[in-house]
């Protein structure tokens, strides 16, 4: 029987796929500026939470990291991603946001001696909802997420806009409140690339959580047009430009707020109205339709009804 089996193992070993084998790999946008692109599904031990997008630009003072990852093990993965580039350490973290896969590997940057660095507001909704994310990654990745500690970013910016000099890179981080209080874009004038955190999804829809404000995002939508990027990191999803964010996140912000937040405002019942834009076929090639499309387009109602 032994002899058996252990050819049948050896089989078995070659079949299937290493576990925690995602492991992000860096693809260059223009110039010095690289997107670590995550799968499109759900946080996983596979993936050590890795289910977003990041980014880094490489300056001749070292390395500015876009958000840090979900977890320690997941931060290792976006530092072994980015010494396939450049063996500069990375100096500095920015958060665009306060979901778990923004920030939560923050102290094993910090542990390094980056300085991580978010707007006010970034800095104050990670604290506020630590607990609740380092519980919910626990139940995704279970003894993976052993050795992350929260560290909400150390130095914060006030103002709802600030530009920062880093590297002699210019970043501007600008409040775009939608998926999550405190989210923020980073705009990098010089090279027309906007990392736009959780704002623009494409390929994926978008997730109208009970804290989202599909108000602001439409706003914000907009907002980022006006600065006429020509390279977008979204949140998640493939790098892509205007045109693709309008069409995946633009057009669904337009839809939540023209539709289903006007039918609010006019009393219209909610189960009509779900029934009624159940089916969009301009909206169902995006993952994840069939799950979140409904509830997403239920808070927009809740939102616009108490208004
Ligand atoms: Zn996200």
């Amino acid at each position: 029987m032994r002899i058996l089996l252990a050819p049948l193992l050896f089989v078995l070993a070659l079949a299937a796929p290493a576990a925690h084998a995602f492991q992000p790999k860096a693809e260059k946008v223009v110039d010095n500026v690289y997107a670590l692109v995550g799968p499109l599904g759900q946080r996983s031990a596979d993936n050590d939470g890795l289910n977003a997008n990041f980014g880094f630009i490489v300056t001749p003072k070292g390395v500015i990291l876009i958000d840090s990852g979900a977890s320690r093990l997941g931060a290792e993965k976006i530092a072994a991603a980015i010494a396939q580039i450049t063996d500069k350490p990375v100096r500095w973290v920015i958060n665009t946001g306060s979901q778990d896969h923004r920030w939560l590997g923050n102290d094993y940057f910090a542990g390094k001696g980056a300085e991580v660095i978010a707007l006010a507001r970034t800095a104050a909704t990670q604290a506020e909802y630590a607990t609740q994310h380092m519980d919910g990654m626990k139940r995704f990745l279970g003894e993976r997420m052993q050795g992350t500690r929260p560290l909400p970013a150390p130095k914060t910016l006030a103002g709802d806009s600030a530009t920062l000099e880093l590297g002699g890179e210019t970043l501007t981080l600008t409040y775009t409140n939608a998926h999550f209080p405190g989210d923020a874009w980073v705009w990098l004038p010089k090279r027309k690339v906007v990392f736009s955190g959780d704002l623009v999804y494409v390929d994926r829809i978008l997730g109208v959580l009970p804290w989202s404000s599909v108000k602001n995002g439409q706003q914000a939508f907009r907002a980022l047009v006006q600065l006429n990027p020509v390279y977008i990191v979204p949140g998640h999803g493939r790098v892509c430009d205007l045109a693709l964010a309008q069409r995946d996140t633009g057009d669904y912000f337009d839809f939540l707020a023209g539709k289903v937040g006007a039918a609010a405002k006019e009393m219209e019942p909610l189960t009509a109205t779900l029934d009624r834009y159940q089916e969009m076929p301009q909206f169902r090639h995006l993952y994840s339709y069939e799950d979140l499309h409904r509830a997403n387009m239920s808070r927009a109602f809740t939102e616009y009804e108490s208004q």
